[in-house]
């Protein structure tokens, strides 16, 4: 299975796509946590990244994008499928993935376009917290850790990402509005996006994603 998760940022993408990953048993690639993963290593492409200005909102360009995410989906556990998290972000990423897969002739199976109103973006960004080990995402009060300020799975101290800060989440929200609302457009127009009200509970929203991947509200 193909599936692209799209939705503004801070509505809870990265939540919805570990679940998925870890019902479906397939790798949940999301291009953010690649680029802060080899900014916070110190390798060549992430201080090549660091120039980009991730940590300000700004767009990495498509080409550098595009080769992270080429090389990524050839590995093999990306063989039986894949969940992109934050890619495509814009109409030339969303055309060339669409190349890759008619190259390796596989097909997109569906885009769920995670939705929810304006102010509980903003709200949510605010409690949002980050394992910097293994990018597991946490809110302090719609998905809390077990213990609070530590990581579920592998016990670190949680972060706040310094993209989230508010002046840095206003302009993240103008560059998705720009550069990547017209995806769903994009994606409507070829009969794969599903719209997820992402404005509910975690557990909820997951069980809507359930329903909608094993076909029950297709037709709705
Ligand atoms: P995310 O974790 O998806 O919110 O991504 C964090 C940041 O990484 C974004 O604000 C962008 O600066 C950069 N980024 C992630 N994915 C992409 C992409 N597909 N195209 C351009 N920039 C990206």
């Amino acid at each position: 299975m193909i599936l692209v998760l799209l939705g503004p940022p801070g509505v809870g993408k990265g939540t919805q796509a570990s679940r998925i990953s870890l019902h479906y048993g397939i790798p949940h690639i999301s291009t953010g946590a690649m680029f802060r993963d080899a900014v916070a290593r110190g390798t060549e492409f992430g201080r090549r990244i660091q120039r980009y200005r991730i940590d300000k909102g700004e767009y990495v360009p498509d080409d550098v994008v595009i080769e992270a995410v080429r090389q990524r989906i050839h590995e093999p556990d990306c063989a039986t499928g894949f969940l992109l998290d934050g890619f495509p972000r814009t109409i030339p990423q969303a055309e060339t993935l669409n190349r890759f897969l008619a190259e390796e002739k596989l097909r997109l199976n569906a885009v769920l376009n995670l939705a929810a109103p304006i102010d509980d973006i903003v709200k949510r960004f605010s409690g949002r917290r980050v394992c910097p080990v293994d990018n597991a995402t946490y809110h302090i009060e719609y998905n809390p850790p077990l213990q609070p300020g530590l990581c579920d799975e592998c016990g670190a101290q949680l972060e706040q990402r310094p993209d989230d800060d508010p002046v840095i989440v206003k302009r993240r929200l103008d560059v998705y509005n720009e550069k990547t609302a017209p995806l769903v457009d994009y994606y409507e127009t070829s009969g794969l996006l599903r719209t997820v009200d992402a404005s509910r509970e975690p557990e909820t929203v997951f069980g809507q994603i359930v329903a909608l991947l094993e076909g029950w509200q297709w037709h709705i």
